[in-house]
């Protein structure tokens, strides 16, 4: 077994250089205040082996990274059935494209980029009781924290600035693809991305997309083998948006990020793996968090190819 704690170690020196490249996501004005400094990992094994380095246990916005979570409560939801109103293809433009809309009636290209998030949470709005409660109990069972939150100043931030979030669903709403009100779509969309999680919070949330979709340490089935599969083929091909070609190629594994910084990797049967880094590449992913997770399964040997 590779020595996980050297190389996390290892990996945290090496990458210090690279915090100073990048930018630190500034239209949503409360992300812009985070230290570029800041860098965490974390490692957690099937079997619950718990590695971590730098600032690993402090919690950070997850912003995209909430996205694997209401796809899951979807997908229990409603099943296929999802994907008749979301595709999943990646979409090889910006997270926050508008034009391929217009050429595809309103159907987001896959559930990754704000579009397809936007219709995602749109159907976790029409299946569940309390969709913000459900969504924190969800992402609370997995990662087995009780104590993971949302920060409302940071949603109340994006929601100040969400100029562009709003003309999406606007325009989706035209082709008739929403059905909830622009609003309350709105807001749900920015409470699930002001939650607030850590390295260790992630690594240990996303085991279950390592163990075939069950909790390894309750028990829980939280999606199907299938689904689980299905989610990980997702988050390789999409997760990263225009930059998942060169993110399978570079780093060789399914992962999911967010503006805040955070990307989370999974490597099915083996372990899930978190890093954050506030500053971002022109891609709208972490930079020196891209770097250290290409370190990580080089120095390991691991990946899914
Ligand atoms: N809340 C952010 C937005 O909608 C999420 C984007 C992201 O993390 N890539 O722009």
């Amino acid at each position: 077994m590779p020595d996980y704690q050297a190389i996390l170690d290892e990996i945290r020196d090496e990458v210090q250089p690279l915090l100073v490249q990048g930018h630190v996501a500034d239209y949503i004005p409360r992300l812009a205040c985070v230290p570029r400094e800041k860098f965490g990992m974390a490692v957690v094994t099937l079997d619950g082996q718990l590695y971590q380095t730098g600032d690993a246990a402090e919690a950070f916005s997850i912003q995209s990274i909430s996205k694997v979570y209401t796809l899951t409560l979807a997908l229990q939801s409603i099943g296929d059935k999802l994907w008749q109103r979301v595709g999943r293809e990646p979409s090889g433009n910006a997270f926050n494209s508008l034009v391929q809309l217009e050429l595809e009636n309103g159907l987001p290209r896959n559930p990754f980029i704000n579009a397809g998030a936007l219709v995602v949470a749109d159907v976790v709005l029409a299946t569940r009781k309390d969709p913000r409660a459900q969504l924190l109990a969800a992402i609370r069972g997995c990662s087995g924290n009780p104590d993971i939150r949302d920060d409302p100043e940071v949603a109340l931030s994006e929601k100040a600035n969400g100029f562009r979030n709003a003309a999406l669903a606007n325009f989706i709403r035209s082709f008739g693809n929403l059905e909830h009100a622009i609003d309350d779509i709105l807001d749900f969309y920015f409470f699930q991305c002001s939650l607030a999680m850590s390295c260790v919070d992630l690594a240990r949330g996303f085991l279950f997309l390592a163990n075939q979709g069950r909790c390894p340490w309750s028990g829980t089935n939280i999606l199907s083998t299938d689904q689980a599969k299905r989610i990980n083929a997702l988050m390789l091909t999409c997760g990263t948006y225009d930059a998942a070609g060169d993110f399978a190629y570079q780093v060789g594994i399914p992962g999911k990020s967010g503006v805040g910084g955070g990307i989370v990797g999974v490597i099915p049967n083996q372990l899930a793996v978190a890093v954050w880094s506030p500053a971002l590449n022109a891609k709208g992913n972490s930079l020196a968090g891209s770097a250290a997770l290409e370190r990580f399964t080089a120095k390991t040997g691991l990946s899914i190819f």
